[in-house]
């Protein structure tokens, strides 16, 4: 078997090497040559099943269709970009002006541009922040305006985000002391008045997303907190920025200001549609408090993040809010035309309908009208082990390909994708 460098200073591989990085061409040749000691590649034959090997570009990741008929998914990386916020974040890739003013010359505000995006988004807002995700905008709202004072909250809205990471813990973790007030299933606004004193430093309001309460239950607004003099800061998660007629329970960054809140915080990578991030909108005052404490220089975002969420508040509508606002009638026409096209390539498909949900620990209970295509289920495993990888959804013994959550400009692959899986590739 030819040793690694001597396949490495074959001409070609070096060519390739330079191209696509030598790490890269080193673990495929470790690979083949992994192959050629089990048997299964000549000795002769190794530099050639390195070149065949070879990927076109040096690209990472695997891409993969969300084919599960859940919007946002935390496991595929919740919101995929749009197509404009893509192209923004390759060109803020290299240098831009994330600090200057190109007008004068001088150093400007970081991220003046996705700043003022998110006002004219939000105008009920005099300030906007934005942070690594909504976590870290409560980790900063808790440490600038409440450390070593008492954050009041409610019982029932003592949440675990998921992953094992508790709302409680994490506030604590700044040094705020928690102020529970109410019960799991009842708070009123007199509990939060009996509890707020000199020591408060805010109220928080959080948002139940990703669980219902139903029976005997009662929750203090926004707007009966806000007269308590003391701020209301209010955790909004899914990042809708004015209110949703397709989902009417989802409370939104717009109604929170306008019912008194202090500041809101949202996550930039659900029903926005963006990338990850936290957003902090709302009075100038306490935002420049937030602003101002050291803490924020370790939460901020990045250049990549700042370029996709301008693109993101100014561009076309993205995947997600865009399947939101989708005619169901089209999903069914999608399925339909996939199924057919796939029974006339030989592949056993008939297009069922199906409830797609918002996913992403929102909306819990709320399901969207959906169509699939039904497969056998022994597709699902050839599905996600291809390129594209499509991630399906298996029920009632079947696998069912759900297109609410693909974009419609993806269904070609998602054609494509099942004919290999069914090996019927095309061509
Ligand atoms: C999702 C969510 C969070 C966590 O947001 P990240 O952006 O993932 O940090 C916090 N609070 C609520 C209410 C949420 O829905």
């Amino acid at each position: 078997m030819p040793r690694t460098d001597t396949v490495l200073a074959e001409a070609r591989v070096a060519a390739a090497a330079d191209r696509l990085g030598r790490g890269l061409v080193k673990s495929v040749v470790t690979a083949v040559q992994q192959d050629c000691r089990a048997g299964r590649v000549a000795a002769e034959a190794v530099v050639g099943e390195v070149l065949a090997r070879l990927p076109d570009r040096a690209d990472t990741g695997t891409p993969v269709l969300n084919a599960t008929g859940v919007l946002l998914h935390t496991n595929l990386g919740r919101a995929p970009l749009s197509e404009a916020a893509r192209r923004s974040v390759a060109a803020a890739a290299g240098t831009g002006d994330v600090e200057l003013d190109l007008a004068t010359g001088r150093r400007g505000q970081r991220g003046a541009g996705t700043l003022a995006a998110l006002l004219d988004r939000v105008p009920a807002a005099e300030a906007a922040l934005v942070v690594n995700n909504n976590a870290a905008a409560l980790v900063l709202a808790a440490t600038a305006l409440a450390a070593g004072r008492e954050i009041v909250i409610g019982r029932g809205e003592l949440v675990e985000i998921g992953d094992g990471f508790r709302l409680p813990d994490l506030l604590a973790s700044t040094g705020a002391r928690l102020r529970e007030v109410g019960t799991t299933n009842r708070t009123v606004a007199a509990d939060y008045a009996a509890a707020v004193g000199p020591d408060t430093g805010f109220v928080l309001k959080v948002h139940p997303s990703n669980f219902t309460v139903t029976g005997f239950t009662a929750a203090a607004s926004v707007r009966e907190l806000a007269g308590l003099g003391v701020p209301v800061v209010v955790d909004v998660g899914s990042g809708l920025l004015t209110p949703h007629p397709v989902l009417p329970d989802e409370p939104d960054v717009t109604s929170a200001l306008a019912a008194g809140a202090a500041l809101v915080t949202a996550s930039g990578d659900k029903l926005l549609g963006g990338p990850q991030a936290g957003l902090v909108l709302g009075r100038a005052d306490v935002a420049g408090t937030l602003r101002r404490h050291p803490l924020y220089r370790a939460l901020r975002v990045d250049k990549l993040t700042l370029a996709a969420l301008e693109a993101t508040l100014r561009g076309p509508l993205p995947p997600v809010p865009a399947a939101l606002a989708a005619d169901p009638a089209d999903r069914r026409r999608r399925a339909d035309r996939l199924a057919a096209r796939l029974r006339a390539a030989g592949v056993e498909a008939t297009a069922v309908p199906s409830d797609a949900a918002v996913g992403g620990g929102g909306a819990p209970g709320v399901t969207l009208p959906s169509a699939a295509v039904r497969l056998p289920a022994g597709l699902a495993v050839p599905l996600r082990l291809g390129r594209p990888a499509v991630l399906a959804r298996v029920a009632d013994g079947y696998c069912l390909v759900d297109v609410a959550a693909v974009d419609e400009a993806d269904d070609h692959r998602l054609y494509g994708a099942v004919r290999a899986a069914a090996g019927r590739p095309c061509g």
